[in-house]
């Protein structure tokens, strides 16, 4: 996935905001410099780096309309971070209603539909065709009924995820180090199966990490023929 325009523009007053929420929060020494940013990020992420005595953050400019007390709320739950405090939670919570607002929901996916290209690779990998496997669990586990979204392999391996279901785009992708002649098909059957409930249980979220499994969801995922051999082999897998 690409972000296509990368223009940056600095937040106004949002040195002066972190360094005030460093005192609220009691960090330790001297504070830093902090240079804050607004990125054009196709989600709500929250990046920040110390470089010696500066901080670098990076906000999403979906918060570039948002009120003084979601930013203070932002730069809280960053410092307490990176400073290892804990934030009151009268300080963060306007931050987290904020992001977790429908309305924010909603502009996140407006977004990311004009920011996230589709992967350009496609479905048939070098061991695994997802498109064929895709129509095989389809019927076997959907009656065919589950519409197909855009379906491809990670461009590069991923470290910590298997596969990934982002509702902006519409898109399943399963990591690339899964199309090996030495990962079983099963296991990949079943993390292309755990992706379809995804698309059966939409979530309002976008992006990949931030999904979370209700308890309806994880039943149904036991429907999954080879559910336990599947889940060893991709434990093993993740060593
Ligand atoms: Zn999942």
């Amino acid at each position: 996935m690409k972000v296509m325009r990368r223009v940056s523009s600095l937040v106004p007053g949002g040195g002066a905001l972190f360094q005030r929420v460093f005192t609220r929060l009691g960090c330790d020494g001297r504070p830093p410099r902090f240079r804050v940013e607004y990125f054009p990020y196709a989600n709500l992420v929250l990046p920040i780096r110390r470089r010696g005595d500066s901080v670098f953050v990076r906000f999403s400019d979906l918060l570039q309309r948002a009120p003084v007390p979601v930013l203070e709320g932002a730069a809280a739950l960053l410092l307490s971070r990176v400073y290892r405090r804990k934030a009151p939670r009268a300080l963060v919570e306007p931050y987290l209603n904020y992001a977790r607002s429908d309305r924010t929901r909603s502009r996140v996916s407006r977004m990311r539909r004009g920011r996230v290209r589709l992967a350009s690779t496609g479905p048939r990998g070098r061991h695994f065709d997802l498109e064929r496997m895709f129509e095989e669990l389809n019927d076997k586990y959907f009656s065919g009924g589950l519409q197909r979204p855009h379906i491809g392999w990670s461009m590069r391996s991923w470290r910590r995820q298997f596969g990934c279901y982002d509702p902006g785009p519409n898109q399943i992708l399963l990591n690339r180090r899964m199309d090996h002649p030495g990962v079983p098909q099963v296991a990949v059957e079943y993390v292309l199966y755990h992706e379809m409930l995804h698309v059966k249980h939409p979530t309002r979220r976008s992006g990949c990490s931030l999904v979370s499994h209700s308890s309806e969801f994880r039943a149904e995922e036991k429907h999954f023929a080879e559910f336990d051999r599947a889940r060893r082999i991709l434990d093993h897998l993740a060593r």
